[in-house]
């Protein structure tokens, strides 16, 4: 961690002049440009009278209370679901309708409110949380952010129209997350609806339901009759109780922006969803690069609320600013604490955004290296079917048993958001194979640092991925 003598002297409100002067002293001749290491920071920080104040991101996160919960202090907590599939096939529907289930539902002075998310009781007194927006790319795009909400996605296939590109990038997307799946095999209601169908594709994708001996929960629904929406939650619960999902209730809360925005009478409003502890009015936070004390909550059926547990998803007043979904919230004990930790997270921000180049190939697999991954991920996208097949067949080729090539997902046509995000989520490449991203696409991938490569010709490609898994093994490999 290396920081400039000027921008050390920024932080300690002293003339940058001085620093040098100070440093001309114990011995170091140096320009305000020039940079110094943390060691010399510090002792020049403690020479000048000051405390010694975070540097490094590692520093802020000492700050915050991340430590592990005592394995007595962990109680069951409702399973987080997303609905995921094709365009058209009822997710909306679904999530209407599953909205009904709740016993509560009827309840005086509750009227829906849609703030991203939703928390159903069941007839048992038993709860389940839905994340309003369907689909894969909200998911990824949270991924990408680090904040893994979803335990369960429930993958929307209709009956009537069987696997389609979006309901096979869903099954990918699910995949590479490694959250448990249950298909809702919808549109039952339907005269031409043939599930059996549905099911024998599924398993040219590798999702077995145990009808075919596998072990992927499926369900026949209807969202507009709305059948077998109770047999679909037992499943849910089912799949939750094998999680064994549980969180510690009683620490300071942490939690995931579900959604966020900036309402006019309001101001900014995010919507938590809490993930441990029980967040309260009046709690100071930090959350992303943004900071807060609770001033109201206000739950999905619109009642205001004192204090929200694990996998309660509620409506916070009272953000310095409007954070982005997929960032973190963490209370902290002093407001002093909270904005100093959202400032320094601002300007880190804003250092990315000034410096920040498009990652190479070279360096995402040294990326990948921090991790220690023995396979790489790739997403692939190519002109025709034909040229992905063969583009997966010789990257297959060049895997050894050291190291493999992983492809998180395939297809053909141009590189689209849902690509970006998927390779964002897991730190993967795009490769573009006579085909581009388009502008928006683009747009995410700079701002996710996903790194695009574009080829049109086959050899250059297996040539480039062959270098860098050589350069990821070292020299002894
Ligand atoms: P989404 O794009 O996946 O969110 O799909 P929607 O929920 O908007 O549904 C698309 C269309 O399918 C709408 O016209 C719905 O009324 C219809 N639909 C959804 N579920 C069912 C169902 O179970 N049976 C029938 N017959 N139609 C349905």
């Amino acid at each position: 961690e290396a920081i400039t003598v000027q921008e050390l002297a920024n932080r300690m409100a002293e003339k940058g002049a001085d620093l040098v002067k100070a440093m001309f002293k114990m011995g170091m001749a140096v320009t305000v440009n020039q940079t110094i290491d943390q060691d010399t920071a510090e002792l020049l920080v403690t020479d000048f009278g000051h405390n010694v104040r975070r540097v490094s991101d590692a520093d802020v996160e000492l700050e915050l209370d991340t430590t592990e919960d005592n394995e007595a202090d962990l109680k069951p907590r409702a399973p987080v679901v997303t609905i995921m599939g094709h365009v058209d096939h009822g997710k909306t529907s679904l999530l209407d309708a599953l909205r009904g289930t709740d016993v509560t539902a009827g309840e005086a002075g509750g009227i829906t409110q849609h703030i991203g998310a939703y928390q159903v009781t069941l007839k048992d007194k038993s709860q389940i949380t839905f994340l309003d927006t369907p689909g894969h790319e909200a998911f990824s795009d949270m991924r990408a952010r680090g904040a893994n909400v979803t335990d369960i996605v429930v993958l929307v296939v209709a009956a009537d129209d069987g696997l389609m590109p979006q309901t096979i990038e869903a099954i990918h997307h699910t995949k590479a997350a490694g959250v448990p799946m249950i298909v809702a095999i919808n549109k039952c209601d339907k005269p031409e609806a043939n599930p059996q169908k549905i099911r024998e594709r599924l398993l040219e994708h590798e999702v077995i339901v145990e009808e075919m001996s596998g072990d992927v929960q499926d369900v026949e629904v209807s969202a507009l009759k709305k059948t077998g929406l109770d047999d679909l939650t037992d499943k849910i619960q089912l799949q939750a109780e094998l999680l064994e999902l549980k969180a510690n209730p009683g620490r300071a809360a942490e939690g995931a922006v579900v959604e966020a925005k900036l309402d006019k009478g309001r101001g900014p409003v995010a919507t938590i969803l809490v993930r441990r502890g029980t967040l309260k009015v009046g709690d100071i936070f930090v959350v992303g690069a943004e900071s807060g004390k609770v001033r109201a909550m206000i739950d999905d059926k619109g009642k205001q609320v004192k204090k929200a547990g694990p996998s309660t998803p509620v409506e916070v007043l009272g953000l310095s600013g409007v954070p982005m979904a997929g960032d973190q919230l963490q209370v902290v004990d002093t407001e002093t604490k909270a904005r100093e930790i959202a400032e320094y997270r601002q300007s880190v921000m804003q250092q990315k955004r000034t410096t920040q180049a498009p990652a190479s190939l070279e360096s995402m697999f040294s990326a990948l290296k921090d991790k220690q991954a023995i396979e790489y991920p790739l997403v692939i996208k190519g002109d025709t079917q034909g040229t992905v097949e063969a583009i997966i067949g010789s990257l297959n080729k060049i895997s050894t048993e050291d190291i493999r090539v992983r492809i998180l997902h395939s297809g053909v046509g141009g590189i689209t958001e849902s690509d970006v995000s998927l390779a964002g989520a897991s730190g993967a490449p795009i490769i573009g194979f006579n085909v581009r991203a388009n502008a928006k696409a683009r747009e995410i991938a700079e701002r996710q640092a996903v790194a695009l490569k574009y080829y049109d010709v086959i050899y250059d490609l297996t040539d480039d991925i062959r270098a860098g898994m050589a350069g990821e093994l070292g020299p002894e490999a």
